[in-house]
């Protein structure tokens, strides 16, 4: 973690927003010779949207063709294999169906392939219900659009990957920091000011997800509005194995549709709705919104066993008024937008990250660093190894024979590296998004008190100041004298 901040801080490059679009962004930059600061309000990065979705590196096959959202979508697809050799995150290519549930959505199969073909989605096909049968036995449909490049990862690590791989290049993360206004002068924006104190910057990244328009009015140029719509999801206890593909309806004109798919983790979900909301924050899941998912999967998949649902998230999507991403210079020199990031937008952050370094490079002189390290390597998950790995890895650190969450086999080691490794998690949500501790069949009720105390501990500081997920979510108010025994 980075020493404390000093305000006013100066760089040339400051990044409002440390979701996956900021910290892409950051870590691209750090390529070059740049003092770069992100700024995020939240206690850790990949807390918005980014950490709300469902995981899919998206085909492109089911975004609407002649949009910079497709383009970017397709461009992002093919380069995260080898992103994920880069910087250790889990990726794996499962692909998709796209089905009709009827023969009246037939029809909607041939359109879309044309989309398909038009985005340059390679490999995608119409296939009958017996070859649906044969790939997804649980599944229901009288005809689908196969797209083989679909790949699943995991949002969180992808993100703290990427954030990791930034920070250990010179990039500083202001955490627990609000943007409240944007100044500029005679037209150049020259400083972005926190609840912390000013940072002076030459170029200002508009990356703040559902809050973009808003940042874009401090600055005087808000030419559009976000309109943010939540997506709940439900996840399935790992012994529910319904499909091994990502299986969507037809699009709509506003979402992808509710969907089935494996996790990377190997728990099926299902969701997501798409209901515009007033609250861009509230992130609360609701019975009603589950039902009607419940209900929507069962049309095509009729053996979903609705009991085994273990946990609920939902993340609000940055919808722009113009249905596209909004990434380019403004009025004001030097502000630059990078706004209504909706799906696909996990997909195409690497080929956003790129567009937006070129915006970058007609402000800024850009010359390579050459200490910059593509690299970020972490070793594969415990629950991961092989009984002989396992082995070998506790011999040559017994702290990986002390389980700390039984449903996710996370290792005591495997949480101390989460907190000392790169940008390092700080509260308890920082260690589970990290490492998987607390997201197993029991929620945390078995390990969360245990993950607080190595946080404590490791952080030297009281269980009392140890939170759930920053600022003021302490979980523990003091002891209990009568029940003390240290
Ligand atoms: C339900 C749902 C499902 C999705 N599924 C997929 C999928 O399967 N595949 C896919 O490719 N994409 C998917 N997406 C889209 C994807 O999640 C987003 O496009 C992407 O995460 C946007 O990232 P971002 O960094 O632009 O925004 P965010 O991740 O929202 O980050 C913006 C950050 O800015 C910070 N911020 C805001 N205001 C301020 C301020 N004043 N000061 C400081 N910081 C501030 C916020 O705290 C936040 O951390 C989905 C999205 C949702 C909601």
């Amino acid at each position: 973690m980075d020493a404390p901040a000093h305000f006013p801080i100066s760089c040339d490059v400051a990044i409002v927003g440390a979701g996956v679009s900021g910290c892409f962004i950051a870590r691209e930059l750090s390529r070059y010779r740049l003092e770069i600061v992100i700024i995020e309000r939240d206690s850790d990065v990949c807390s918005g949207a980014s950490k709300g979705n469902g995981g899919a590196v998206h085909s492109g096959a089911n975004t609407e063709p002649n949009t910079l959202k497709a383009r970017l979508c397709v461009e992002g697809n093919a380069r995260f294999p080898s992103l994920a050799e880069e910087l250790s995150f889990p990726l794996k290519t499962v692909g998709s169906l796209i089905i009709a549930r009827n023969e009246s959505e037939k029809p909607h199969l041939e359109q879309l392939l044309q989309w398909a073909q038009a985005n340059r989605v390679p490999d995608c096909r119409i296939i009958d219900s017996a070859e649906i049968k044969r790939l997804e036995p649980n599944v229901k449909a009288v005809a689908a659009l196969f797209a083989p490049t679909l790949r699943i990862t995991c949002p969180h690590r992808f993100v703290f990957a990427l954030a990791d791989n930034a920070f250990e290049n010179g990039v500083k993360f202001l955490l627990d920091t609000t943007v409240t206004d944007i100044e500029v002068r005679r037209g150049k924006v020259t400083a972005v000011i926190t609840d912390r104190g000013r940072i002076n910057a030459k170029v200002v990244i508009n990356a703040a997800g559902v809050h973009a328009d808003r940042i874009a009015e401090m600055a005087g140029v808000r030419d559009f509005d976000i309109i943010p719509r939540r997506g709940e999801y439900y996840v399935l206890d790992k012994r529910v194995q319904l499909v091994s593909r990502n299986i969507f309806p037809v699009p709509t004109k506003v979402t992808k549709g509710t969907c089935v798919f494996p996790s990377i983790d190997g728990n099926n979900l299902i969701g997501p709705n798409a209901d515009i909301v007033d609250d861009r924050d509230d992130t609360s899941t609701s019975a009603s919104v589950k039902e009607a998912i419940i209900r929507t999967v069962k049309q095509f998949v009729p053996s979903l066993p609705e009991g085994e649902i273990i946990a609920a998230f939902a993340g609000v999507r940055a919808t722009s008024d113009s249905g596209d991403f909004i990434i380019g210079h403004t009025r004001v020199d030097g502000f630059i937008n990078v706004a209504g990031i909706q799906s696909p937008g996990l997909t195409a952050s690497p080929a956003i990250a790129e567009m937006v370094v070129n915006l970058v490079g007609e402000k800024l002189r850009l010359t390579r660093n050459p200490k910059f390290r593509p690299e970020r390597k972490r070793p594969k998950r415990f629950a991961d190894c092989s009984v002989e790995e396992r082995k070998a890895l506790i011999a040559r650190d017994a702290r990986h024979s002390r389980i700390v969450c039984r449903c996710e086999m996370v290792t005591e080691k495997e949480i101390i590296d989460a907190i000392h490794l790169g940008l390092g998690a700080r509260t308890i949500n920082g260690i589970k998004f990290r490492t998987r501790a607390g997201m197993g069949r029991c929620q945390g009720g078995f390990c969360r008190f245990r993950v607080a105390q190595i946080l404590a501990r490791e952080l030297n500081k009281p269980l009392t100041e140890v939170t759930l997920r920053g600022r003021k979510s302490f979980l523990f108010a003091g002891r209990v004298p009568q029940l003390s025994t240290t």
